[in-house]
């Protein structure tokens, strides 16, 4: 037999999979896999419900249902204060990770340079070099993770067609300020380069910041994608409706790729996602309260615990470095060794990095998106064992 396409078939099961796998094994309390324990809205849910009983199960339009465009249209407005056409600039993707690969796929060109920045979420890597993308990746180093405006110049060229990144950032838990996504745009802009930005965690942010948009940067709203999730701001991840909005000329190539990855989106999900994005301001800021209450909740009992914690500026996680505790292996070896010694699950941050053996080998992620009896569960399973 010829060999299937050497890229996928080399690549290993993902590590949210593998760990989530284990987690089921040892019954342990799964802090891996971002996923919260939460049922998500009860208008998100049952508009989707009524929309199955009672709508049209037949497939909708290709780019996605009028209602769920405008409401993506309206949230854009709402909150970046930009003018998006619902007709021609939005489109319903099969959750984020759709979004990206339409992205990359329709705008990526075999032999040009993409832009990217470490660590990073694993779908990204693997699909840019399908898409004959050659990756330029530039390193954030712990603790501040702030950009190395050096090196991210030196990494653009007159060849780069896109860089992809992330904010707030997956698994770091990084929020770009308005200079970095300046710094970047600048380099868009003299590079003549197009920027993805994974925004998926838009309305996970803590401590009184803002989530700000490259796209509503001077001289952005022209190249730039945005990718948001209706699985994270409704904490239905199982749902797995995406969208992008893009500029037309960009969206004409994404809305190619969709057409033949899904063509569509299961259209209830989309209700639903559309009465989610209509909810108020107070919904919006009550799910960055609660996971801010979340994140303090955990973060200060791995400090008690022992772990050094980085700070979380956003999304559903928090990296902690396990060597005060004196574990001597590799991340992945620690997060083995505390899902089944401890009956806990995180993920080792190693596999956000393109090489794992020459990333950081110390940090472990935690979800903290979770009920307080189940994050109340965890920390008593780890203080226990951690203190015997
Ligand atoms: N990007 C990032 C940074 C993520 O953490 C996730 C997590 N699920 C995705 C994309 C994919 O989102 P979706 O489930 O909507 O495909
Ligand atoms: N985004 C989630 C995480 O980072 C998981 C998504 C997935 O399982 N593919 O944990």
């Amino acid at each position: 037999m010829k060999i299937a396409n050497s890229l996928m078939s080399g690549l290993g099961t993902t590590v949210f999979e593998v760990m989530s796998a284990l987690a089921r094994q040892h019954q342990s309390v799964n802090l891996g896999q971002g996923f919260p324990d939460d049922k998500g809205p009860e208008a998100v849910r049952r508009a989707a419900a009524d929309y199955l009983m009672d709508g049209h199960n037949q497939y909708p339009p290709m780019m996605g249902l009028p209602e769920l465009r405008q409401a993506v249209a309206a949230h854009a407005k709402r909150f970046q204060g930009l003018e998006v056409d619902w007709q021609s600039e939005v489109l319903v993707t099969s959750g984020a990770t759709e979004a990206l690969g339409d992205c990359l796929f329709g705008l990526i060109e075999p032999g040009d340079e993409v832009v990217l920045i470490e660590p990073l979420y694993d779908s990204y890597l693997p699909i840019v070099r399908r898409a004959g993308g050659i990756p330029k990746l530039v390193r954030l180093e712990p603790p501040t993770w702030s950009l190395p405006r050096e090196a991210l110049a030196a990494a653009f060229s007159d060849r780069t067609k896109l860089i992809l990144f992330n904010t707030p950032m997956n698994p770091c838990s990084k929020v770009f300020d308005r200079e970095e996504l300046e710094f970047i745009a600048a380099l868009c802009r003299k590079h003549d380069a197009y920027a993805v930005c994974d925004e998926v965690y838009e309305h996970i942010i803590f401590d009184d910041r803002r989530h700000l948009s490259i796209m509503a940067l001077p001289g952005m709203r022209e190249r730039t994608a945005r990718i948001g999730s209706a699985g994270k701001s409704f904490s239905v991840t199982g749902w797995k409706v995406g969208y992008v909005t893009a500029p037309v000329e960009m969206m004409k190539a994404i809305a190619k790729t969709h057409q033949f990855m899904t063509f569509t989106t299961p259209p209830n999900l989309q209700w639903g996602a559309a009465a989610g994005l209509r909810l108020d301001d107070g919904y919006y800021s009550g799910l960055a309260g609660d996971m801010q209450r979340k994140r303090d909740r955990l973060a200060g009992a791995l400090a008690a615990i022992g772990f050094d914690v980085l700070p979380a500026h956003g999304t559903y996680f928090v990296t902690t470095d396990f060597r005060p505790l004196g574990f001597n292996g590799t991340d992945e070896d620690f997060c083995r060794y505390i899902t089944v010694e401890a009956g806990v699950t995180a993920v080792p941050v190693s596999a956000f990095y393109d090489q794992p053996e020459a990333a950081p080998r110390h940090f472990a992620r935690f979800c903290f998106c979770k009920h307080d009896e189940t994050l109340d569960t965890a920390i008593a399973r780890l203080s226990a064992h951690f203190k015997a």
